[in-house]
């Protein structure tokens, strides 16, 4: 059998059932919310199974508890996956991530995540009228006064969060304005995802798309307020990765690395994906309760699933200057990603502006790096 990498574990123990009705969100399609969440044999089942599916020499095994919203399962499940986390865990240690809309976390759930050390990933797209053009409630309702109550009670506790923020076609011209109100909630690890609101998904009749020059113009302006004064203070998670590719080291954003593949996703009754963006019948690996989600992260449906991302780039991915730090982006994102020879990401403008515009100094940092300085000090290089 092939060797296994280390590879992580999104699991949503409701679904896609959620709270909140945001307007992009890619995972509600089709799916009524109905059916019951995730019961306590497949929690037992899929956490033994990801522990020991690990290779030998890993060190740590991640989970990522995703939805939907992962808090309407209430503490009890996640004490219990804690519990059992630490009976299957042997010499590995265990780091557990939570993405949530954070307008659930109370005093109790945060004591919880602190006392677990769980570090929790907060989706909010910006300030109040930036974040509610699209995160609402199911009556419609503004999310962004609950969400912000969340992070107090995050940082009340001292528990260790990031933050989430998807960029549409209505707010990627309000970069600087969105740095710098997340910088100002406590913010120190950002993560922009750009909103493909792909056709086999959307909700509605309008599509929140980004085009790739709208995607390059919020990638542009932000880098240029990080570049003034916050490089080693703010960690903006798409620039970090194209400092460390420019130092050989592999992407950790599986967007821009080479092949994908080592982060599966299962589902409520067990049942698992390729990935958490391809949740669709055709990338069904198996069953975490039946199969070892070893067998299926190592087989030949997966392995093809992950090669594919670099052996199906187009033409103009393989003739461009910027591959080896782009790598054509997610095959989701790639026109005709269904073909056998993919299109070409419908961000390319973006990568390519952002590449051109940001490289010089990207790569004065390395330079500064490269002989023991902070790349703060970009600038005398
Ligand atoms: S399909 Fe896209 S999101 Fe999924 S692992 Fe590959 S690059 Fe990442
Ligand atoms: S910048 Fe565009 S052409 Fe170049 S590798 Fe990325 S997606 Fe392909």
């Amino acid at each position: 059998m092939t060797q296994t990498l280390p590879f992580s574990l999104t699991l949503k123990p409701v679904g896609s059932t959620c709270n909140l009705d945001c307007s992009y969100c890619y995972y509600l399609a089709g799916d009524t919310g109905c059916g019951s969440p995730m019961d306590f044999r497949t929690l037992d089942k899929s956490i033994k199974n990801h522990i020991q599916s690990q290779p030998k020499h890993a060190k740590a095994v991640d989970f990522i508890w995703h939805g939907g919203e992962p808090l309407l399962r209430g503490r009890d499940f996640y004490l219990h996956a804690f519990q059992q986390q630490q009976h299957w865990a042997g010499n590995k240690s265990i780091a557990n991530t939570f993405q949530t809309n954070g307008t659930l976390i109370n005093h109790q759930w945060a004591q919880l995540f602190k006392t677990h050390n769980v570090m929790v990933g907060v989706s909010i797209d910006g300030p109040n009228l930036l974040n509610d053009i699209s995160r609402i409630d199911k009556s419609g309702h503004s999310s962004f006064e609950k969400t912000v109550r969340g992070i107090n009670l995050l940082k009340e506790h001292e528990v260790e969060f990031n933050t989430l923020t998807v960029i549409n076609n209505r707010t990627y011209h309000h970069g600087a304005k969105i740095y710098q109100f997340l910088k100002d909630t406590g913010s120190t690890y950002l993560q922009f995802q750009p909103c493909i609101d792909h056709e086999l998904d959307r909700r509605s009749d309008y599509d929140w798309s980004l085009n790739g020059e709208q995607w390059g113009r919020f990638l542009c302006d932000v880098f240029d307020q990080w570049c003034q004064e916050d490089i080693g203070k703010v960690h903006v998670q798409f620039f970090e990765n194209c400092l460390m590719m420019l130092m050989g080291h592999p992407s950790q954003m599986c967007h821009h690395s080479e092949v994908c593949g080592q982060q599966l996703m299962l589902e409520k009754d067990g049942q698992t994906y390729s990935c958490d963006h391809y949740h669709y019948d055709d990338y069904q690996l198996g069953n975490a309760l039946d199969n070892s989600l070893q067998e299926l992260v190592a087989g030949g449906q997966q392995r093809t699933f992950a090669e594919n991302k670099r052996d199906r780039l187009s033409q103009t991915c393989l003739s461009c200057d910027f591959l080896p730090l782009c790598n054509g982006g997610c095959p989701k994102y790639r026109m005709n990603f269904e073909e056998q020879q993919q299109g070409v990401s419908q961000l390319c403008d973006g990568y390519r502006m952002f590449f051109t515009y940001a490289l010089p100094r990207l790569l004065k940092m390395v330079d500064a790096m490269n002989r023991g300085y902070s790349a703060k000090f970009y600038q005398l290089f």
